[in-house]
C-alpha cells in the first residue's frame, strides 16, 4: 500500500514510529528521564524532566504518532508482514 491510499473514503498514511515512545507528546523533547534502550523496554510510566508530565509509556506513544499524522483523517504504524 501506498501513502496516503484512501479506502473506503479515509486517508491512511503510514507514519515512522521511531522515537515515538521516548518523545514527550506534551511538550515534544526527548528529556533525560525518558525510557532508554533495552533497559527502557520495561519502563510503563514515567515522567518527563522537562515539564513534568506523566506519562503512559503506550498512550505517549499513541499521542506522538497520531501527532505525526498532522491533520490527516486517520493514521496508523506498518504492519510486518511475515
Ligand atoms: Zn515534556
Amino acid at each position: 500500500m501506498s501513502e496516503s491510499t484512501p479506502i473506503a473514503g479515509v486517508m491512511y498514511e503510514e507514519v515512522n514510529e521511531s522515537n515515538t515512545t521516548q518523545t514527550c507528546s506534551s511538550c515534544g523533547e526527548k528529556p533525560p528521564s525518558r525510557p532508554k534502550g533495552i533497559a527502557g523496554l520495561g519502563i510503563r510510566e514515567w515522567i518527563c524532566s522537562d515539564c513534568g508530565t506523566v506519562h503512559d509509556r503506550d498512550v505517549n506513544a499513541a499521542k506522538n504518532i497520531l501527532a505525526l499524522g498532522h491533520e490527516r483523517l486517520a493514521v496508523g504504524i506498518p504492519v510486518l508482514s511475515q
